[in-house]
């Protein structure tokens, strides 16, 4: 297999998001880089695709649950690169399959259910040897796809930011936390803020802090706009995303990009930003997660 996937070029669309502000923001529709395989599951995927290639692993196997982007990513890049894929999903099989299931099944992703409890061991070596047991060899790719090869793909795309845009600020939506620590790794100049999807803060930081390379402090996350909590949202949020579309031609997702940009004005609004700052924002993808929500 030395077949790559896809990638095409996304465009940042500049924003007018307050009239009277100084900002100049921009958002990078990194969620159009692939049909498929978008925003940053792409370049988390890429060097473990390579790694499986390189050893000769013709299936991989991760885990997720139901409504996981990640699932939905490695199904269709394992289908592109024509090697098998298997998805253990946290919780019962219910029918009808909701849409990112589905989709990972058309893909050719073999679902296995797994209840809470043993979906806690996730990673523990007796579990994985008898996951090998059942399943054969594959290539371990783990929950939400955060790993060392992952890392590298987002230091990768973070030195691609800058050379080809310019920005003080970067933001962008955080869950394991390993999209925001390659790009921190990656840019030690430029000021980078997360939003957290996730409630309760302090364990972001543990989880961001092991994959750093430096001990800069050029990057916060921001832990109050998580709507209630992963997968929550409100009649709020979804106004917001509504209304966000219609102004400004962009559609984002509920679970990640709309909290992001939710948060995001609001800093904006307080005054978080020194005048003239300019802005990137990273549109991570995640439309598939919509149709869950029936928008
Ligand atoms: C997975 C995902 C994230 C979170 O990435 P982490 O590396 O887990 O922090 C952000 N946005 C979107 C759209 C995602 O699918």
């Amino acid at each position: 297999m030395s077949k790559k996937l896809e990638y095409i070029v996304p465009k940042a669309v500049r924003l007018n998001l307050l009239a009277e502000s100084s900002q100049a923001v921009s958002i990078l529709r990194e969620d159009q880089n692939h049909a498929l395989v978008s925003g940053n599951k792409w370049w988390k995927l890429k060097y473990n695709l390579e790694a499986a290639a390189a050893a000769g692993c013709d299936t991989l196997l991760t885990f997720g649950g139901a409504y996981s982007n990640h699932l939905y990513a490695t199904a269709a890049a394992a289908r592109e690169l024509n090697i098998k894929s298997i998805g253990i999903v946290r919780g019962e099989r219910t029918l009808p399959l909701n849409p990112t299931l589905s989709f990972a099944e058309r893909q050719g992703m073999r679902l296995v259910y797994i209840d809470r409890e043993q979906y806690r061991h996730k990673a523990d070596e007796g579990f994985i040897k008898s996951l090998k047991d059942q399943f054969g060899e594959f290539f371990l790719i783990p929950e939400g796809g955060t790993n060392e090869l992952a890392i590298k793909g987002v230091e990768e795309w973070g030195l691609i930011l800058a050379r080809n845009h310019d920005f003080d600020y970067l933001i962008l939506p955080v869950g394991t936390g390993g999209t925001i620590a390659g790009l921190i790794n990656a840019l030690p100049q430029k000021k980078i803020i997360g939003f957290s999807s996730l409630k309760g803060g302090s364990f972001l930081n543990r989880d961001i802090e092991p994959w750093l390379k430096n001990n800069l402090r050029n990057w916060r996350v921001e832990t109050s706009f998580h709507f209630g909590g992963y997968g929550k949202v409100n009649g709020q949020l979804i106004d917001f995303i509504t209304h966000f579309e219609l102004q400004h031609e962009v559609p984002l997702d509920p679970i990640y990009t709309g909290k992001m940009m939710f948060g995001l004005i609001e800093l904006l609004k307080s005054g978080a930003f020194e005048g003239n700052s300019k802005i990137l924002a990273l549109h991570t993808g995640g439309l598939q997660g919509r149709s869950g929500f029936n928008f």
